[in-house]
């Protein structure tokens, strides 16, 4: 059997190999059973009920939560040469009829349809005189309340296992902790499922922070070496959004801004360019989200500190889907912690919601502080413990230098003494460095003692080092008072020599890039640069007139091999990951004659 699998995932979809756990699940699926997949983002779920779909006889549903997701998809398995429909509300009555006769005269193998869609009456009596092999249900954490895209739509699904108990059900989602996942099973109806947990480990993305100093020159300096390359900057505001994109746009970026304040049709327009590849960078707030579905996103900047690290893994998840490396950007502030803490002040919510979301921030914090391995600080999170590091973060890359902090710390606490516990970090700093600011002379802090002790520690080294005593509790933060910085019972023992502080340096971050250089397995870093762009833009040039996004074509992983291996014939292209029948015949010439001019 495993055999046959083998034949079709190269025949149908090109690719060599079955990724981690897709042939167990494949498997599973084939002999009847009910299946869970908690699979990260860009893990292959999708594979896990195509392929099933084509082995089994008969029809499989693909119940989707969004129309965008369900095309995207539909045209991919179309280029693939696979009989595939979606049903939705923006077909007009004559590609309904159409679906409907082709579903009938058994020529569609996956058939995908919205929740709402299924449940309309129509269509309930149309597939009620189907064959229906295999029901799959993406994004099922949609179903349960305690997930974090709760859609009421999904629970009526309930109705599935009622009027088809014996047809085997697949699960399947990104982000599920223990209890989402007890919930959908339960609200589902599966019957004793095969569960399949895979790492929440996305081993191609890097996490790297930075304090949110100079951000804008932080941004160029990481994308510097990628102009053409797709990323989004999430920012906490609106203008935000706005001014960044701004920012990007007059150094020569194709950027533009998205958030809830846009016309539906600007929205759209944005979202669509970006899928294109006609827009490189989107500056948004997170209303842009579940619909992007582009899989050679290569980096995402948060511009502010999320609110949780649930929303800060989804949104750094949309990065590298493909597979290929790719880098994340965290700029953190006490600015950002103080708004997000004031937002769920300012909340109408309970007490007991409020203090478990300020707990939350508090979890992004310490992740956004760390001077370990971050990517194992999100997993412990999600409740993956583990020993060995992820190699690829910050912190795992040039891990923290320490040094006896005690000098340094001495200066901070006797400056926030010395000012009465009256300022904030930022000018605390100001007078550490002897800041010329009007506000420290107009509040004579130009006066005291301490005013320009520090002045040869550069201004966000100095931040760097008074955060960390924050997060040591040598100094405090007073939300009640303005943030204003306190002493504590551990200021005195510093103060006292009774207690050494370790400081981590401060190192400078200008080696934190977009463009990861991995070592990782099958995409070729060693590859023919100008055959690459060339087929970069024939791409393009043929989405545009077939109307597809470009990746539905070819996955950039693929254009990467193909100019590494530069084939010159059909034999060898179809060796190419990627590249299976129905692809070959539909392009294999083009490919090859761009090809022979690199040999
Ligand atoms: P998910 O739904 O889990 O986010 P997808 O199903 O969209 O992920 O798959 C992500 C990418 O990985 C797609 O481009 C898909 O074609 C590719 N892929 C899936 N299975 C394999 C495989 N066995 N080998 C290589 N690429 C694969
Ligand atoms: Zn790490």
């Amino acid at each position: 059997m495993s055999v046959e699998l083998h034949s079709i995932l190269k025949s149908t979809f090109g690719y060599s190999q079955f990724r981690d756990q897709q042939l167990s699940i494949i498997e599973t699926v084939l002999s009847g059973k009910d299946t869970l997949v908690v699979m990260p983002t860009g893990g292959g779920k999708s594979m896990c009920f195509q392929l099933p779909a084509l082995v089994m006889e008969g029809l499989t549903i693909v119940v989707s939560p969004l129309i965008a997701l369900m095309n995207d998809q539909v045209s991919a398995l179309q280029e693939l040469g696979i009989a595939a429909a979606a049903l939705h509300s923006n077909h007009d009555s004559e590609n309904l009829t159409r679906i409907y006769t082709e579903v009938d005269e058994g020529k569609i193998k996956l058939l995908y349809v919205s929740p709402e869609g299924l449940l309309n009456q129509d269509t309930y009596h149309f597939l009620k005189r189907q064959k229906i092999s295999l029901f799959a249900i993406d994004e099922a954490h949609c179903v349960s309340v305690w997930g974090n895209d709760f859609r009421p739509d999904y629970v009526k699904l309930q109705f599935i296992k009622k009027e088809y108990p014996d047809t085997p059900m697949i699960a399947l989602t990104a982000t599920a902790d223990a209890n989402t996942q007890t919930d959908i099973i339960k609200q589902l109806g599966l019957k004793n499922p095969e569960h399949y947990l895979s790492s929440f480990e996305r081993k191609n993305i890097a996490i790297n922070a930075l304090p949110g100093q100079k951000r804008i020159e932080e941004i160029y300096n990481f994308i510097s070496e990628q102009k053409h390359t797709a990323g989004i900057v999430y920012c906490l505001s609106k203008k935000s959004t706005e001014n960044v994109a701004q920012k990007l746009k007059d150094r020569g970026y194709k950027a533009d801004y998205y958030h809830a304040g846009r016309s539906a049709v600007d929205r759209k327009e944005v979202q669509e360019k970006f899928q294109s590849d006609e827009l490189t960078i989107v500056c948004a707030t997170i209303a842009f989200g579940m619909g992007i579905d582009k899989p050679n996103i290569r980096w995402v900047i948060h511009y502010n500190m999320p609110k949780n690290i649930e929303g800060y893994y989804q949104e750094i998840g949309r990065a590298g889907r493909d597979g290929l490396p790719s880098a994340t950007l965290l700029f953190y502030s006490w600015g950002d912690y103080t708004q997000l803490n004031k937002f769920i002040d300012d909340s109408p919510a309970t007490d007991h919601f409020k203090k478990l979301q300020r707990a939350k921030i508090d979890r992004m914090w310490q992740l956004a502080n760390a001077l370990s391995c971050r990517t194992n600080l999100v997993l412990n999170y999600f409740g993956e413990y583990r020993v060995e590091t992820c190699g690829k973060c910050d912190n795992c890359i040039s891990p923290p230098e320490f040094f006896d902090g005690t000098t340094y710390s001495k200066m901070a606490i006797s400056a926030v003494i010395r000012s009465k516990e009256k300022v904030g970090q930022g000018l605390v700093v100001d007078v550490l460095r002897g800041s010329n600011k009007q506000e420290v002379r107009e509040l004579g802090l130009d006066q005291i003692k301490t005013y320009g002790v520090g002045r040869e520690v550069p201004q966000r080294h100095w931040l760097f080092y008074v955060n960390q005593m924050i997060n040591q509790g040598i100094l405090a933060v007073d939300f009640s008072d303005a943030s204003r910085l306190k002493i504590t019972p551990l200021s005195h023992q510093v103060l006292k020599d009774e207690f050494s502080p370790e400081l981590a340096k401060y190192i400078d971050q200008a080696k934190v890039k977009a463009a990861p250089k991995t070592k990782s397995k099958p995409v070729p870093q060693d590859y023919n640069e100008e055959l690459f762009e060339k087929l970069r833009s024939w791409r393009y040039k043929l989405a545009k007139e077939k109307n597809v996004p470009p990746y539905i074509i070819f996955g950039d992983r693929t254009l990467k091999a193909i100019s590494a291996e530069i084939p010159q014939n059909n034999m060898e292209l179809l060796n190419v990951d990627g590249i299976g029948k129905k692809k070959l015949e539909q392009y294999g010439l083009e490919v090859l004659e761009m090809c022979y001019e690199f040999k």
